[in-house]
């Protein structure tokens, strides 16, 4: 299944299938480290893979929210995901279950609803608009957040957040070249006379 994204039925005996039925719900497959290209042929992983993503980074604004009360589409939409938090708030993880999940095509539209819920509580909360980020190339809005993938750029290096239409305007991150320049200077020798 992990090598060739293979859900075809195998027949086992009746102890393997046992074990199957034990294993199968337990979030132990950690995809980076098992099939790390698999998301690379298989669209609907991908897509899951960027959703988890998505909610990872929208997860630490909502957990942290206190109105979160008021975003009744978000609870509405997570509780969907009951006993299995980790794959809204982690990336990487997954059970056999869930990767038949993937596989049947249910999971990708219960995830894009958490995304479109938390986005939208986001977008009206305003403690979470505070916790926004501006960009510091342009210094203008609109504000950034981290779970806006198809709007913002993120250095590799420091992993701040900037619009991704002014990542042309420099060849160099804001954050990254101030952190530099303070090292430099740390490390100048002092003028001892
Ligand atoms: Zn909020
Ligand atoms: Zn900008
Ligand atoms: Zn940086």
């Amino acid at each position: 299944m992990l090598q060739n994204w293979d859900f075809y039925m195998h027949r086992v005996s009746k102890e393997s299938a046992s074990v199957i039925d034990e294993i199968v719900s337990i979030p132990m497959l950690h995809m980076t480290a098992l099939a790390p290209e698999l998301h690379l042929y298989v669209g609907s992983l991908d897509k899951v893979r960027k959703l988890r993503h998505q909610l990872s980074g929208l997860c630490r604004y909502l957990n942290a929210c206190k109105k979160v009360a008021e975003a009744e589409g978000w609870h509405r939409a997570i509780s969907k995901f009951k006993n299995k938090e980790y794959l809204l708030e982690h990336t990487d993880i997954y059970s056999v279950q869930d990767l038949v999940r993937v596989h049947m095509s249910l999971m990708v539209p219960e995830l894009k609803d958490c995304v479109n819920e938390g986005i939208s509580h986001v977008k009206s909360c305003s403690v979470c608009q505070g916790q926004a980020f501006i960009c510091e190339i342009c210094n203008q809005g609109p504000a950034l957040f981290p779970f806006q993938v198809d709007r913002i750029w993120k250095c590799p290096k420091c992993s701040s957040v900037y619009h991704l239409i002014c990542k042309p305007a420099t060849t160099h991150c804001p954050r990254c070249l101030r952190l530099s320049s303070r090292r430099h200077t740390a490390t100048e020798p002092l003028n001892v006379n």
